[in-house]
């Protein structure tokens, strides 16, 4: 299986700093992004620089425990918080964190997103719980993650932004762009009034469509096999034309039903 050298791996993480600055995701020098290089080594982004201009020499190296390896900026404080899903997670090969306004806004007021609004949502996210407030920079951060780790891909932090796993870092970011858009589209239903969900009996084949593409729970921990000291990076790509034709039938049955109460 072709893996991708550190240099390269360096690039994804600095064009992926880029897009979560350019988007909004950030400001100033929040958020922080992390691959895993081996079974013991993460590489990480500095404390104390823009996500939106790194460049692969600024990049830090540290082991699960913390100890930085390599990098002559001092890593993210908040890479405690990645440590403890790396160890948790051995399926997982990227973390990204960051604070996109309408995802934390739900953060802010204390809400999980746990219905099923959309159905990109559905199949690529599931439900997103709400983790409680930790202090940033602290171990208690990760560990307030913890209790929802082996069960989603995606976290909000009460009061603070959001956390996207992935077996690679693009799957991450992805993952945190589909948790962005979908919380800007409820915002906006609430705005409007109403925050209709889909009917039940839709909901089944997003979920069997979310099993096909292996984002169901518990996850095989294949990531690394006999003799190889890089991580196994899944295929996750959402059918994009699957979800076209569940969100048409869902519209399709929307509104049947609301020319039928138009009726009564
Ligand atoms: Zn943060």
């Amino acid at each position: 299986m072709f893996q991708k050298n550190q240099t390269d791996l360096r690039k994804d993480i600095c064009e992926i700093g880029r897009r979560v600055w350019q988007r909004g995701y950030v400001a100033y020098n929040d958020g922080n992004i992390s691959i895993r290089l081996d079974q013991n080594h993460v590489l990480a982004t500095p404390t104390g620089v823009s996500k939106g201009f790194l460049s692969p020499d600024m990049l830090c190296v540290v082991d699960l425990e913390g100890r930085q390896i390599d990098g002559h900026l001092k890593v993210s404080s908040e890479i405690l918080m990645h440590l403890t899903m790396y160890r948790e997670r051995c399926d997982i090969g990227a973390v990204v964190h960051v604070h996109p306004p309408y995802c934390t806004a739900f953060a802010v007021a204390g809400e999980a997103l746990d219905q099923p609004t959309l159905p990109e949502f559905v199949v690529a996210l599931g439900k997103v719980p709400l983790a409680p407030y930790g202090a940033p920079s602290t171990p208690e951060l990760g560990e307030t993650v913890l209790p929802y780790v082996k069960d989603h891909d995606v976290f909000l932090l009460a009061n603070h932004g959001a956390l996207a796993l992935g077996s690679d870092v693009y799957e991450a970011y992805h993952r945190m762009e589909t948790l962005e858009q979908s919380s800007m589209i409820m915002f906006l239903a609430r705005m409007l009034g109403r925050q209709n969900v889909i009917p039940s009996a839709d909901l089944g084949h997003l979920e069997s469509m979310r099993e096909r593409m292996g984002l169901t729970f518990p996850r095989d921990c294949l990531t690394f096999p006999p003799g190889s000291s890089s991580p196994v990076r899944r295929q996750t790509e959402v059918d994009e034309a699957q979800i076209e034709a569940v969100v048409r039938r869902v519209a399709e049955r929307l509104i049947q039903e609301m020319g039928r109460e138009g009726g009564n």
